[in-house]
């Protein structure tokens, strides 16, 4: 497969995610690779071009993360950003040193619009700066094609080789040009034709699943969530009755959601999948008795789905692949890409358990971010409701309520959450919030109700608005609407006396509890 590329190289930079995000809105895919990747990989992939990120440390430690310096004599472009461009520069014998005044926020830069880089960009234009570190002189060979009051080398360019280093952050919004930057390395720069659109992903994916699938049966594991769905329609459009989804109401669903599912996918629904329902819920409220710990939780939760599909795989016969609606974020955050910590193991992340005998798994979605899931799913014709439905972590409200997870305690999570929900459709607040919901405290205090004394649950309410939800920040959800919220909770649900609203953002927090 020839499709054209870029690789992001990723130094442990904040910024990482969003650097593949804005060559993807260029229309060219993009991932994302550990500095630690083996040059020879990066040969065999043939990259257009190749951009190195910020990072947290500084090039002249002992110990910083570096690259092979072989890697800008390839003949591909190579953009440094930041710490990629203080690398670039340390690696080809420039200087690089401790600034004497560092620059963070907005800061003007004077550029040479003469670069390839800054065609069409402003002389002066406002980017983002967030470094301690600075280029005191260039490689030799370089030419240096902006400057700030306090940075002289703020982008510099080696034109014979395609090389192009920026102090600056192009990749955030506040560099109000930097798409346009980063629209010329792609273009100007690397050439690309801009290959990644959605239609052609659609139809590329379906003929791919075709070609792998085979005549072989398909077992779909469907929540009822955005990215499980999108990857079902993927796989019925693909495979049509070879596909068979199965659905598995844990018992940790939102309230009413599994009818909602049965209805969209059943029988009776649009599609014509194979659809079967196992109810599950007392399995996995005995396997979860008593486990406090979020990790183990997810695990638990984890394998028995996978112990389920097995056992109806079983029933239906030989299966051969599985499907799961495995995502680009997820992929990151279990450490699998880039130089990220893991945050959180994701019970979807590819990797096969010995005791499954499934040939395969196949994850249609996994290089994409949820906003692009979104868009393959309008392109494959889902309808809107389906399309925006909030997400929802397959381990369910399981890592919402902190602590043992009880039927009783998912029965109060529901609730609450549901009149939430409704309370912010009733607001018309429901498509501008990005993902809210209640999750229950494991927190019991002292409240009082008709007189007498009570000792129950705190629900917390969180909202957040992202774009891509690797970061987030709380949503400012008007008084009026939450006060009404936390008095129909304290009123209509069972054991809260207490409502919480969650004020942080990702990070430090993460939008899920655990
Ligand atoms: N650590 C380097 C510096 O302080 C690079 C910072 C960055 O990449 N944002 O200059």
């Amino acid at each position: 497969m020839d499709k054209e590329k870029i690789i992001v190289i990723d130094f442990g930079g904040q910024y990482n995610q969003l650097v593949a995000r804005r060559v993807r809105e260029c229309h060219v895919y993009c991932e994302i690779y550990s500095y630690k990747t083996d040059l020879e990989k990066i040969k065999e992939m043939a990259p257009r071009g190749i951009i190195l990120t910020g990072g947290p440390n500084s090039v002249y430690e002992k110990n910083a993360a570096s690259c092979s310096e072989e890697l800008f004599h390839l003949g591909i472009p190579v953009l440094g950003l930041c710490y990629g461009a203080q690398l670039m520069m340390h690696l080809l014998g420039g200087s690089v040193c401790k600034a004497p005044v560092r620059e963070y926020g907005r800061i003007e830069v004077t550029v040479d619009q003469s670069s390839l880089l800054f065609g069409d960009v402003s002389e002066k234009t406002i980017c983002w700066m967030s470094h301690n570190d600075y280029i005191e002189k260039a490689a030799p060979g370089f030419r240096t094609i902006a400057q700030t009051a306090d940075c002289p080398v703020a982008a510099a360019e080696c034109v014979e080789q395609n090389l192009y280093a920026i102090q600056f952050h192009p990749e955030v919004l506040h560099t109000t040009e930097g798409k346009k930057m980063l629209h010329n390395f792609v273009y100007d720069v690397c050439h690309c034709s801009g290959d990644w659109k959605m239609d052609a992903f659609v139809e590329n994916t379906i003929q791919e699943i075709r070609e792998k699938v085979g005549s072989g049966k398909v077992l779909c594991a469907l929540s009822g969530g955005v990215d499980s769905s999108v990857a079902a329609v993927l796989l019925a459009k693909a495979v049509g009755d070879q596909l068979t989804c199965v659905f598995v109401d844990h018992g940790l669903l939102r309230k009413d959601e599994g009818d909602q599912v049965e209805a969209v996918f059943g029988p009776e629904g649009p599609y014509n999948l194979k659809f079967i329902r196992v109810n599950a819920q007392e399995r996995f409220y005995s396997k979860l008795a008593g486990v406090e710990e979020p990790e183990r939780k997810r695990k638990i939760i984890g394998e028995e789905f996978i112990r389920v599909f097995e056992e109806e795989a079983k029933k239906i016969g030989t299966v051969d692949f599985l499907v799961q609606g495995t995502i680009y974020p997820d992929v990151v955050e279990s450490g699998l890409g880039g130089e990220s910590a893991v945050i959180k193991s994701h019970h979807n992340v590819g990797g096969l358990p010995d005791y499954v005998d499934f040939k395969e798994i196949i994850e249609p979605l996994r290089n994409l971010f949820k906003d692009e899931v979104r868009k393959a799913g309008l392109e494959l014709g889902i309808p809107d409701y389906l399309v925006y439905r909030q997400p929802f972590p397959g381990p369910g409200l399981g890592i919402r309520i902190i602590g043992e997870v009880t039927a009783e305690k998912v029965k109060i999570v529901q609730e609450a959450d549901a009149i939430y929900r409704e309370e912010i459709a009733n607001a018309g607040l429901d498509r501008s919030i990005g993902q809210y919901f209640a999750a229950l405290t494991n927190m019991r205090s002292v409240g009082v109700m008709g007189d007498e004394r009570t000792y129950d649950y705190a629900v917390a309410l969180r909202a957040v608005n992202t774009i891509d939800f690797m970061t987030a920040e709380a949503a400012e959800i008007p008084w009026e609407v939450l006060g009404k919220v936390a008095n129909r909770i304290v009123n209509e649900v069972k054991h809260v006396n207490r409502v919480f609203y969650d004020c942080t953002g990702k990070p430090p927090a993460t939008i899920e509890f655990e």
